[in-house]
């Protein structure tokens, strides 16, 4: 049979066998298509394993090769383990790399000289691939490739870019291809129509619409419903809709949980747009501090925390009548407790529905006693995956010498490279700019769209916009764009294969954000981003080795690498004590859970018999770390509220309070220096810096004076009147010390005791209660100080292990406040 024949018989044996829900679980053509995918990928990697097992040189026997593998890994490990410095390290010796074991005839990189010619944009078509094939051969004889030769150009030939990175294709992630694409003419009809119409014709281009009349019934018919589909089917944006549209909003609101802030904002924007109505009315969302919801509205997105949060004030969640966890594959802390919970056992007629975009459907079907799983068929078109032929030294460089190359070499289409971090999207969009600037008209203009949690919203709104003809978009994207967020046209993907992950080690207690290698699932995911409109490519910046050797096959649920301190006086909160018993899906290290019990302990939010004290109950109130929360509590018997939740505030804001424009920095570190006079410590930088605001009755042209952003302040001002509302709440007086320096510092002190470092001769500071080496983040103000003894407010793992926002102590408070933690030495 042709693979059209196949492809038909499918389908029609499966609309024979669809036809009931009874049948849903049985096998569905997308299955059958993942298992020959399976298949076909088993048989690729074990072409690639019979040359793979290479040492020096020598073919090995899998074993034998297993074993000096070993022993590289252990000496890894070893090296890792004294010099902890090198943990962002990521790449196997050149020796490994496996040469020749995969499809190396179609290369990437192309024969840039055809560049230099006037009208050579024209002789860059995809038909002429071929030749530049055999160009590239030509050149290479000449030339060397690879990031690490730099300019070795001779007077033939000259580069548009410095550095090239060779590809290597690897194998073609097999799509699913459904022939109910619009045709050209539908497209056009399409197009005439405008606004609200057209928005709702769109909705039935969808690939879950043809699926809605089966999914209410199955609603209907089941409380628990699993729900599995690809990125961009329509899950989040269109099942609160159906549900809405067949009445469910009558009984109650229709709740959809996001892991992502920016998840949840985007998607009840697009959401309001599509039911025409104002964002906040009848489509709403909730992130923490901000509530864009109102007694009209119907359908509430929200952050899985913030449902956390309302199921403490509301067991029952009497106001809804279906709850969507969605994204649950993404296992965050909080959907993770939200399913210990079993927020459906109190309600029989409460809707429970869980959708995951990945494999991850059976674990939770069987999680909620064998609930049904509903699968939606996706569009996915096939996806070549490309890895470089050598490790890169620096992802970052690699990523944008990436886009540059494909953006002078392949054929329109949107790229959409993942990063891990504010920081590091807002580097490359610099050096792209730069890059580019340099190149001038040589290369179709390069629009330019950064994506990350805090970036403002209507900046946010940039990356659904169409690109126009003639233009490429690249988007530079954190995790978030991995499945929360759908971008349309993207057709080319560069992995860099990191993220960045909190992780805690329930030894020490300490937690920090680390940037790790993401799981092969990760990977897979990303890859997929750029086969939804079209076939699409993606380049990862590491070797096929990397890949199949170094990658975890999934991600670690975050309960299992997470600090539970804040889980926990959830919990107690809710009046559950035996948690070495609560059901969780996957359970955290029992060290960990007797971390936290030990922290809230000092905390002094639980006594000794593991029962939460007018402190905790207090503490339980604020949607924060309960170190913070303790600060806060505390900084009552220190008459210093005011003061303690502006810096709360301050801090929950993170790092996007002051800029630095590129000319001028000098400007900018000298107005941010201002705050540190007197060497107070950050803590106290970031107050004075509230207070200053304050005082000129909350004036941008004062931020913009200081190069502070004046959005985060109004963040932070927002945030602060919420805390202000809490402490009436527990009862705690608005009060302020505004000339007891010590007394804002003992509060902060009396939550982040478990925080406090000491310095060492060699300028480095050690932790007091479980001993390592740590560095004051030079962004604070005490870089160049270095007190005695400090308190921290997090640490940061880069090239160190940093403590950022640091405050100097007197250690004879950490007798006073946490006789119990700390005792003097003689
Ligand atoms: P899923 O949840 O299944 O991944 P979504 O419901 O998020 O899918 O998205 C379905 C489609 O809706 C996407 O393909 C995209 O075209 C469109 N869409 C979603 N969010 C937005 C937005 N904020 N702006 C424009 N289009 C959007
Ligand atoms: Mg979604």
């Amino acid at each position: 049979l042709t693979k059209k024949e196949e492809g038909e018989m499918i389908r029609r044996a499966n609309a024979l066998e669809n036809d009931g829900i009874d049948t849903l679980r049985k096998v569905s053509r997308q299955e059958y298509l993942k298992k020959r995918e399976q298949k076909k990928v088993e048989e690729l990697r074990d072409e690639v394993l019979d040359n793979l097992y290479m040492f020096d040189g020598v073919k090995l026997t899998e074993t034998e090769y297993q074993d000096q593998r070993n022993k590289v890994e252990l000496v890894k490990l070893l090296e890792k383990s004294v010099q902890p410095d090198d943990i962002n390290e990521y790449r196997m010796p050149e020796a490994y790399d496996q040469e020749g074991g995969v499809n190396q005839d179609k290369r990437f990189a192309v024969a840039i000289q055809r560049y230099r010619d006037d009208g050579a944009a024209e002789k860059m078509n995809p038909h002429g691939e071929q030749d530049a094939w055999e160009d590239h051969q030509i050149g290479k004889a000449k030339l060397s490739f690879g990031s690490k030769n730099k300019k070795q150009a001779s007077d033939d030939y000259q580069f548009v870019f410095e550095d090239q990175i060779d590809f290597i294709k690897a194998s073609v992630m097999d799509g699913d291809k459904f022939d109910n694409d619009l045709s050209p003419d539908a497209l056009e009809e399409l197009e005439a129509k405008t606004g609200l119409e057209k928005l709702q014709e769109d909705r039935k281009t969808l690939p879950i619409y043809p699926y809605r009349e089966q999914l209410l019934q199955a609603v209907k018919d089941y409380q628990v419903l699993v729900i599995v589909g690809e990125t961009g089917s329509g899950k989040t944006t269109q099942i609160p809709q159906y549900l809405h549209e067949a009445g469910y909003t009558k009984l109650g609101k229709v709740g959809c949980t996001q892991p992502r802030r920016v998840a949840a904002m985007s998607v009840a924007a697009r959401v309001s747009q599509e039911m025409g109505v104002k964002l906040g009315h009848e489509v709403g969302y909730s992130i923490r501090f901000e509530d864009n919801t109102s007694e009209k509205t119907i359908i509430k997105y929200m952050t899985d925390g913030m449902l956390l949060r309302e199921f403490l004030g509301e067991p029952d969640l009497a106001s809804y009548s279906v709850i969507m966890v969605d994204e649950a594959h993404e296992r965050t802390l909080s959907t993770d407790i939200l399913f210990g919970l079993d927020i459906s056992r109190f309600r029989p007629d409460l809707k429970l529905l869980i959708s995951s975009a990945t494999l991850d459907a059976e674990k939770f079907s069987d999680y909620f006693d064998s609930a049904p799983i509903f699968k939606i068929p996706g569009r996915r078109y096939p996806v070549e995956i490309h890895y470089t032929r050598a490790p890169e030294a620096d992802y970052l460089d690699a990523a944008i010498v990436t886009v540059l190359q494909i953006h002078v070499t392949q054929s329109p289409g949107d790229i959409l490279v993942f990063f891990t971090g504010q920081e590091e999207i807002e580097t490359a969009e610099e050096t792209l700019k730069h890059r580019t600037k340099g190149l001038g008209t040589k290369i179709a203009e390069l629009i330019i769209c950064p994506i990350y949690a805090n970036l403002p919203t209507e900046l946010q709104a940039k990356i659904f916009e169409p690109t126009p003809e003639g233009a490429r978009k690249v988007v530079l994207a954190t995790n978030i764009a991995e499945t929360s967020l759908t971008i349309d046209g993207i057709k080319y993907v560069i992995d860099p294969g990191f993220c960045k992950m909190k992780s805690y080690n329930p030894r020490t207690g300490m937690e920090s954000l680390l940037v790790t290698p993401v799981s092969k699932a990760s990977a897979m995911q990303r890859a997929g981003r750029s086969g939804r409109t079209g076939p699409g490519m993606c380049f990862r910046l590491y070797t096929a080795y990397n890949y199949h050797h170094d990658l975890d096959d999934n991600t670690v649920p975050e309960i299992q690498r997470t600090n539970l301190a804040s889980v926990v006086l959830s919990l107690k909160s809710l009046g559950i004590h035996d948690l070495l018993n609560f059901d969780f899906m996957d359970p955290p290290p029992s060290e960990a859970l007797l971390k936290a019990l030990e922290l809230l302990f000092a905390l002094n939010a639980l006594n000794k018999h593991g029962e939460l004290t007018k402190v905790g109950r207090r503490m339980a109130e604020f949607p924060l770390d309960p170190m913070q929360a303790k600060m806060i509590v505390a900084s009552d018997k220190y008459k210093c509220s005011d003061e303690i939740i502006s810096i709360a505030a301050m801090l929950s804001i993170g790092n996007s309070i002051f800029y630095r424009p590129k000319d001028k920095q000098v400007h900018a570190d000298n107005a941010r220096m201002n705050f540190h006079t007197g060497n107070v410590g950050d803590h106290m930088a970031l107050l004075k810096v509230y207070n200053s605001w304050r005082e000129t009755n909350f004036s941008t042209q004062w931020c913009y004076e200081n190069y502070i952003q004046v959005r985060s302040m109004k963040r932070a001002r927002d945030i602060r009147d919420q805390l202000e509302g809490l402490l009436e709440r527990v009862e705690i007086e608005l009060s302020s010390s505004p000339n007891e320096l010590d007394a804002v510092k003992k509060s902060i002190t009396s939550g982040f005791f478990p925080h406090s470092a000491r310095l060492q001769k060699n300028g480095s500071y050690r932790t007091v209660k479980h001993p390592q080496t740590v560095h004051i983040h030079p962004s604070s103000g005490l870089a160049q100080v270095l007190p005695r003894w400090v308190v921290y407010h997090e640490l940061v793992l880069t090239t160190k292990e940093y403590m950022r926002q640091v405050t100097e102590l007197k250690p004879d408070w950490l007798v006073e406040i946490a006789p119990h933690y700390y005792q003097l030495k003689d």
